[in-house]
């Protein structure tokens, strides 16, 4: 469908030849399996390539938000273990405890292996080819081309998606800034015994007042409780202590068994434009989780989405395609997540209004959560705000 390679390219002394492609995608997380899936789809010669052997675990709480879950492809629905129409908002310090209900699935929970593997092999049933063990460690952009090595492989592409996550390789080699707020999280798969499980299953539930800036969480799985917690303020020091008491105050019962994971979140994007030449950057490597939720999979799935269309649509013409990818992520991604951190920023403000709106916020969180609403909408639409926050 597309013209071939240039022949020009700056061959890399390897033994082995290099594959070529038009677009080779690093990371298979949601965001990269997603861009994967549908260039192929579109016809594209495309490489998926992992430096991990799949599948791998991913330090993640697994909640996969409705309105990301309408992004996955059927395949991927059988990595749900279990769904939530309900979510528990509580002010463990003294505030309110809410909840918010919908008819559809506010929360479905997995396990990210398992959804990531799914993910990528929907991917590969497109047509991508999947490359896994692979640590892609240099990147030379050329006038025609990128290249991309691992220690034993060398690979040719017209364009790369930089899906690789915080410590993104590909943004590096592009000239990109660091991420400018990384928030530090734990995530501890916890066991406890039967009969304390078949209390506590039933419930996912998000804390506050468990950290000065930040929350705690409780996602059940099929068989154990994904409990996690995360801090706004960068290099926060006390992050494990706070989780300790927290799962001291959730009385567990019986553990059984601790998993301590610990990882970043991203909650504001690289400073620059996210596309440059022929490099895109998405999900966690160009830095889009909410910043509210702190939550990434939608975003990643969606700006996958975008990042392919942009290709498939520019022909492959790195100024369009660079330019196309921009023009969608900014009304669908960059302006919402702009939004969403004037109250993000504000930190007791956000405590205050729900202290004094509770219920109207929990269900503002629950639209959120479904994509029913967004923040631009209703943050930056005074006669919206004000109707939010009525009494
Ligand atoms: C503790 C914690 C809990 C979270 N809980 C949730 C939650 O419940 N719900 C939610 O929506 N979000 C949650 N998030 C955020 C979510 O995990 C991320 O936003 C999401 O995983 C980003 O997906 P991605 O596709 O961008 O990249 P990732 O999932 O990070 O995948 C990146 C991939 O790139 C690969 N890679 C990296 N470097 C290279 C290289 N050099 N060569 C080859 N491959 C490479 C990695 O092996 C990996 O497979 C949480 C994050 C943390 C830290």
């Amino acid at each position: 469908m597309f013209p071939p390679l240039g022949s020009d390219i700056l061959q890399p002394e390897h033994p082995e030849p290099a594959a070529s492609c038009d677009v080779a995608i690093i990371g298979t997380g949601p965001a990269g399996s997603t861009a994967a899936r549908l260039l192929a789809a579109g016809g594209a010669r495309v490489l998926l390539i992992d430096k991990a052997a799949l599948p791998r675990y991913k330090t993640c709480g697994g909640g996969v938000l409705g309105r990301a879950y309408r992004r996955l492809p059927d395949a991927a629905h059988g990595a749900v273990e279990r769904e939530f129409r309900t979510i528990a908002l509580n002010f463990l310090d003294g505030g309110p405890t809410l909840s918010a209900t919908r008819q559809d699935a506010l929360v479905h929970m997995t396990m990210r292996p398992e959804l990531d593997h799914r993910l990528a092999l929907a991917a590969r049933d497109a047509g991508a080819e999947l490359v896994e063990s692979c640590p892609i460690r240099r990147i030379t952009e050329h006038a025609d081309g990128v290249t991309l090595e691992s220690d034993t492989r060398s690979f040719h592409a017209r364009f790369v998606i930089g899906a690789d996550g915080i410590h993104s390789a590909v943004a590096k080699a592009g000239g990109w800034s660091e991420l400018p707020h990384l928030a530090p999280a734990l995530e501890w798969e916890v066991t406890v015994a039967p009969e304390d499980f078949a209390r506590i299953r039933n419930d996912a539930r998000f804390d506050f007042g468990v950290i000065e800036a930040g929350y705690a969480w409780v996602f059940p799985k099929h068989d154990h409780l994904s409990v996690g917690i995360l801090s706004i303020t960068p290099r926060y020091r006390d992050l494990q202590k706070r989780l300790e008491e927290y799962l001291a105050r959730l009385a567990l019962g019986t553990v059984v068994k601790v998993e301590r994971h610990g990882w970043m979140i991203p909650l504001a994007p690289r400073r620059e434009p996210l596309a440059r030449g022929r490099i895109l950057l998405v999900g966690d490597a160009a830095g889009l989780v909410d910043p509210i939720t702190a939550e990434g999979i939608s975003n990643s799935l969606l700006s996958g989405q975008l990042a392919a269309a942009a290709l498939l649509e520019s022909r492959f013409d790195p100024a369009s395609a660079a330019r196309r990818y921009l023009g969608l992520l900014r009304p669908a991604i960059l302006n919402e997540l702009r939004a969403a951190r004037l109250l993000y920023q504000h930190p007791r403000l956000r405590n205050w209004a729900f202290r004094r709106h509770g219920q109207r916020l929990a269900d503002f969180v629950a639209d959120i959560a479904l994509g029913d609403r967004g923040y631009c909408e209703t943050l930056l639409n005074p006669a919206s705000y004000l109707k939010l926050l009525r009494k």
